[in-house]
């Protein structure tokens, strides 16, 4: 599928629920917290007819996404299903790992060799307020079972937020040099619900640069946004994603469907196109038609200028 950019759409990232064991403050509002509306996700046939027609038109990755996915009793089976489509080569999860442990060798097992744990900060008090009550401890037991499981890469996303996590960026980075995985730090996004951070939260990935001056660039990798370095004799990656100072929409290749099955072109835009209870012919057309509707970029985002999506984060899967 190409869209009117010439951009090819190859990627889908599915949001399998909106709920979360979590509710981190950049991402999700307290009121929305212990709600349950995974009674609005759609169930493992939904996914996999709509997953399976888009990789009829050609999408090959697939991403698995919430809310917190391992949050569904159904997602080893639900990671299965997708996994066995044909046409799709590549299916990764994004999952804040803190339930992971019990089920890291089962959704191996499923197909999920690869996986992204987001960890903001390495100590537990600060991950308890920026989680809401969060573990430390678990979503640690969850990154140390996922390398056991033998899932390759691991992926440790960092939200980089001024005030809150800036100090530790040498000791998120440094956990590369002692562990076979890649950090990656994402700059904060003002969509949806995000807590009252000011400006000063808002800080571009080049601070990263500038505290540790020994990261060597690699060579990108094809498909990816995130900008890649490497600590003198690491086991693993250290990653920048700028969505803000160097937003990557030329690039594009991906489609989001939401867990109550809607489409988005664009993580920034409003716009939403449902496919669910859409069948053969039409649920193509119609997911051509999300496609030829991606805009050719985002709206400006900074401190001041919030994107246009109307759903929190939670509710889209990053
Ligand atoms: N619950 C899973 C997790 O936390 O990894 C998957 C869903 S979460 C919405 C996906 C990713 O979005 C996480 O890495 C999270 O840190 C990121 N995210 C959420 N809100 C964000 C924001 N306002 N700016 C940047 N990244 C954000
Ligand atoms: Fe939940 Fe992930 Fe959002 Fe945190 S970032 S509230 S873990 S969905």
């Amino acid at each position: 599928m190409q869209d009117l950019y010439g951009r090819k759409i190859e990627y889908l990232r599915v949001s399998v629920t909106d709920a979360c064991n979590l509710c981190c403050s950049y991402c999700m509002p307290e009121d929305a917290r212990g709600k349950c509306p995974c009674k609005n996700s759609m169930s493992i046939d939904e996914f996999h007819e709509i997953a399976s027609a888009a990789a009829k038109l050609g999408v090959k990755k697939l991403r698995i996404t919430g809310g917190e996915p391992l949050v569904r009793s159904d997602i080893v089976e639900l990671s299965r299903a997708l996994a066995q489509i044909p046409g799709i080569e590549d299916i990764a999860m994004t999952t804040n790992g803190t339930l992971l442990a019990d089920k890291a060798e089962a959704l191996f097992e499923a197909g999920i060799h690869r996986i992204n744990i987001s960890l903001d900060t390495l100590d537990a008090r600060k991950y308890s307020e920026i989680t809401r009550g969060g573990r430390l401890a678990d979503a640690i037991s969850g990154i140390k079972a996922a390398l056991e499981a033998g899932m390759k890469p691991v992926k440790i996303n960092s939200v980089l937020i001024g005030g809150f996590n800036d100090d530790e960026i040498e000791a998120l980075a440094r956990l590369t040099e002692y562990y076979p995985v890649d950090v990656r730090f994402i700059e904060l996004m003002p969509i949806g619900h995000t807590a009252p951070y000011g400006e000063n939260a808002y800080i571009p990935n080049s601070v990263v640069l500038e505290k540790l001056p020994e990261l060597r660039e690699l060579e990108s990798e094809k498909g990816t946004v995130a900008r890649l370095y490497s600590l003198p004799d690491a086991k693993g990656r250290v990653g920048l994603i700028s969505p803000l100072s160097n937003h990557f929409c030329s690039q594009c290749n991906r489609l989001r469907l939401t867990a109550d099955g809607c489409l988005k072109p664009c993580l920034h835009s409003a716009e939403e196109i449902n496919v669910r209870g859409l069948h053969g012919d039409e649920l193509e057309q119609t997911i051509l038609t999300a496609v030829s509707h991606k805009p050719k970029m985002h709206v400006e985002l900074s401190a001041t200028e919030r994107s246009e999506s109307q759903r929190s984060m939670y509710r889209i899967g990053g």
